[in-house]
């Protein structure tokens, strides 16, 4: 199962990859999969959601998720900064692929769940800045000694690398948390079933 979520037995789907190889769906990505192929075939412009709004039966309502940092010299005042980069389930399923990386929409509830935990000098450094590469605002790591940005592709590229090499132990992990399977779930696929970005 590549979302890692817990499924009741006899609640999963046994789907055939591309590869010939078969592997197990939840409900819900199985939901998933299904508007995406009927978006791609009639419905080029919807705008309906892609995810049930509560998690069908069956499948496990939150999931145990690893908070992965990285610590890096700031780019602007060569102090170490920690700055948040990937996600993966505590207990991930085989066919899980790997962590997935952090975008705008994943850092707001990461960042409520690390000031519920307490860890208040991480949260806090997680705020809207002026990228002049983006040109706009966008929610970014930030240094914790001189504020600035750190900017999303030049970290990316470098925790790619660093995952292909060493593995997912390269990082570190702040925290462990449950997150709502529909939320982990939406990580996992993107907003309109495209998928996240692996790291690797
Ligand atoms: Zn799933
Ligand atoms: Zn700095």
């Amino acid at each position: 199962m590549d979302c890692s979520v817990e499924v009741a037995a006899g609640a999963g789907v046994l789907v055939t990859w591309d590869d010939g190889r078969r592997r197990v769906q939840c409900p819900v990505c199985q939901e998933v999969a299904f508007r995406h192929e009927r978006w791609d075939e009639n419905d080029q412009f919807g705008v309906g959601s892609w995810f049930p709004s509560e998690s069908p039966a069956g499948c496990g309502a939150t999931i145990s998720v690893r908070i992965l940092t990285l610590n890096r010299p700031c780019w602007k005042c060569g102090e170490v900064s920690t700055c948040v980069v990937g996600l993966r389930p505590f207990r991930p399923a085989l066919t899980d692929p790997g962590p997935r990386s952090v975008d705008g929409i994943s850092l707001v509830w990461v960042r409520e769940l690390l000031e519920q935990a307490g860890v208040d000098w991480l949260a806090s450094s997680i705020k809207p800045r002026w990228s002049a590469t983006m040109r706009q605002r966008y929610l970014s790591n930030g240094c914790q000694h001189c504020d600035a940005l750190q900017g999303d592709f030049p970290l990316e590229g470098e925790v790619s690398e660093l995952v292909r090499e060493s593995g997912v132990e390269a990082l570190d992990t702040v925290l462990v948390a449950d997150v709502p399977a529909l939320v982990w779930q939406r990580t996992v696929h993107g907003e309109r079933g495209e998928g996240s970005g692996l790291l690797a």
